[in-house]
């Protein structure tokens, strides 16, 4: 015992301060599920099998925002449920080259206004798109609404932070394993939009997840709208 004590004195003396700090640390902060999670079950998801040729390891978290105006009489149940049953429809509906069968829900969670995460296509299998870049290693995020003409909502906001950060932990990735659809299929896309893309240009997404990573809440200011940018909240827009 006392020289087991001597032994650690000696190393907590000799190690840099860093490495006896991370030690000390140790575990790190476990990140809990968000609250306001929809299983797929719950919602009643009905997808069909993805092939084994799409099966990934999650590498990113890749934000998207619907890029349709949600208006408050919507209801985001509804909202999935329709994507999943248009996905299955595309090679019916869609022109060339988007006629291609999704299985499931292209993202693998979606974020309602109110702030409530659904689940979608499961984490196994790399996600859909209609523009190009390598999809496997993504794990796509979607907000609904349109932040190119309305602004997302503070409870929608903190539940991307905190699903996002639970997402890392989970995966044991790195703060820049965060991106957009913008940044990932370059000059393709607007996605998620220029008053969501703010908060990953000036960093303040990135802080936002650190401080859950560290156990703290973030305190979720989403700041004055952008010079020309939109005004409305999500919340807010009614149907014209
Ligand atoms: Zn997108």
């Amino acid at each position: 015992m006392i020289r087991q004590l001597a032994l650690s004195v000696l190393l907590a003396t000799w190690l840099p301060a860093s490495i006896a700090a991370a030690a000390d640390d140790a575990p790190a902060v476990k990140v809990p599920r968000p609250p306001h999670f929809v299983s797929a079950k719950d919602w009643g998801s009905q997808p069909d099998p993805i092939p084994d040729a799409r099966r990934h390891t999650p590498k990113y978290v890749t934000l998207h925002h619907a890029g349709v105006l949600w208006t408050v009489d919507r209801d985001p149940i509804e909202f999935i449920r329709n994507m999943q049953a248009w996905g299955k429809r595309r090679p019916e509906i869609e022109q060339p080259p988007r006629n291609t069968f999704w299985p499931d829900l292209p993202y693998h969670f979606l974020i309602a206004p109110d702030g409530r995460i659904f689940e979608g296509r499961s984490l196994d299998y790399e996600p859909e798109s209609n523009t190009k870049y390598e999809l496997a290693g993504h794990i796509g995020v979607e907000l609904m609404g349109n932040f190119e003409e309305q602004r997302p909502s503070p409870q929608q906001v903190e539940s991307a932070v905190r699903l996002v950060a639970w997402l890392l932990h989970q995966h044991e990735l790195k703060l820049g394993a965060i991106s957009t659809h913008k940044a990932v299929a370059k000059g393709q896309t607007s996605c998620p939009g220029r008053d969501f893309q703010r908060y990953f240009d000036d960093g303040q997404f990135a802080k936002w997840v650190d401080a859950v990573l560290a156990g703290k809440a973030p305190t979720i200011d989403l700041g004055p709208p952008l010079d020309d940018g939109p005004t409305e909240l999500i919340t807010e827009t009614k149907r014209k």
